[in-house]
């Protein structure tokens, strides 16, 4: 099996380095959240709650769902892995848009489930190839909107089109860890999608725009079976004492940190309006990141970044995903991209 690849730093030779590789968030963590890390450090000889009660309620409160819907786990990655342990029997498949995100292959192998693989039209989800590779095999269907990496979303009337046409004992997942970045007022919410279909169930996490993807936490919404399946396929105190306790403070300076992504989403514009006029084609985004198609120049093309310092994530023969980081972050970026067109 190839093995998961993160993100990695670079540096340029005058020491400058700028990660926009792993569509982290460029900001500090807020001190309330550190305070709160801090007080919670005097706890750590003891388990956390198994049940992350206070955490789970802080959700269930905050998205207006009952606290039965919510199911935690170590980083939305987890929670998907949970799924897959959920519905993973011989013969079991599993559809994704491919490319998507890179988990979907590693869990799918790990979990036994067979990956049909659904390739993308004009950089977005093919949701009428979608439904019609569903089969009587067909446990688990997972919707990335926005896509990582393409940055492309699937609106409100095509995808309702798409869950009515999935039967209902297939449970789709849709991935929404780029949520908090949507502009687009017609990119539908999955927990309004999730109320009225027990089949759907929405991934969420702490990762990106709460910027504590250091601390593994995200979680699912989804009706009572699907919820209790996750909660029941979930490794012991999976979600850490100090993970909690910063998810519970991030949620309380939600305010705070959705003005950080107002920012990013400002810088996103910049960057791709930016990236347009020096020539490129760029997907229209909804994630905190752009996607540029290269093909056999794409490792050419992140050396040519690294030179400035810049990681940004690489898929040989395919294109790169660059996340929008701090003004400067992305101005080294942006000279990155002009000279190798230059
Ligand atoms: N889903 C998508 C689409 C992602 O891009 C990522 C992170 N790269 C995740 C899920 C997992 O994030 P985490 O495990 O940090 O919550």
């Amino acid at each position: 099996m190839p093995p998961y690849k993160a993100g990695k730093a670079v540096v340029s030779a005058d020491g400058r380095s700028y990660k926009l590789s792993s569509n982290e968030t460029p900001y500090d963590p807020l001190p309330s959240v550190v305070e709160a890390i801090a007080e919670g450090a005097r706890q750590i000889n003891r388990y956390p709650d198994p049940a992350a009660v206070r955490l789970t309620e802080s959700i269930a409160a905050r998205f207006g769902v009952p606290p039965e819907h919510v199911a935690l786990g170590a980083g939305s990655v987890t929670v998907a892995q949970q799924l897959f342990e959920t519905i993973g029997e011989p013969g079991a498949e599993v559809i994704y848009a491919w490319r998507s995100f890179e988990a979907y292959p590693l869990l799918a192998d790990l979990a036994g489930v067979t990956s049909v693989r659904v390739p993308l039209v004009e950089e977005n989800h093919d949701l009428d190839a979608m439904a019609a590779a569903v089969t009587d095999r067909t446990r688990m269907i997972f919707v990335c909107n926005p896509n990582n990496p393409t940055g492309t979303s699937i609106r409100r009337a095509a995808l309702e089109a798409f869950l009515d046409r999935v039967p209902s004992d297939v449970l789709v997942v849709l991935d929404e860890a780029y949520r908090e970045y949507v502009r687009d007022a017609d990119v539908p919410d999955g927990l309004e999608l999730y109320r009225d279909r027990p089949n759907v169930c929405v991934l969420r996490t702490f990762s990106k725009a709460y910027g504590l993807a250091g601390l593994r936490v995200g979680y699912l919404v989804g009706h009572e079976p699907v919820a209790s399946a996750v909660r029941k396929t979930i490794i012991p105190f999976a979600v850490n004492h100090l993970a909690q306790l910063a998810a519970v403070a991030s949620l309380e300076a939600e305010a705070e940190l959705l003005e950080r992504v107002d920012t990013v989403v400002k810088e996103r514009t910049r960057v791709r309006e930016a990236l347009i006029a020096q020539g490129w084609t760029v997907p229209p985004t909804e994630a905190n990141f752009v996607w540029l198609r290269l093909g056999e120049r794409t490792l050419d093309f992140a050396a040519a970044c690294a030179v400035e310092g810049v990681a940004v994530r690489p898929f040989a023969g395919e294109g790169a995903r660059i996340s929008i980081g701090t003004p400067e972050a992305n101005d080294a970026f942006l000279k990155a991209a002009a000279d190798f067109r230059a």
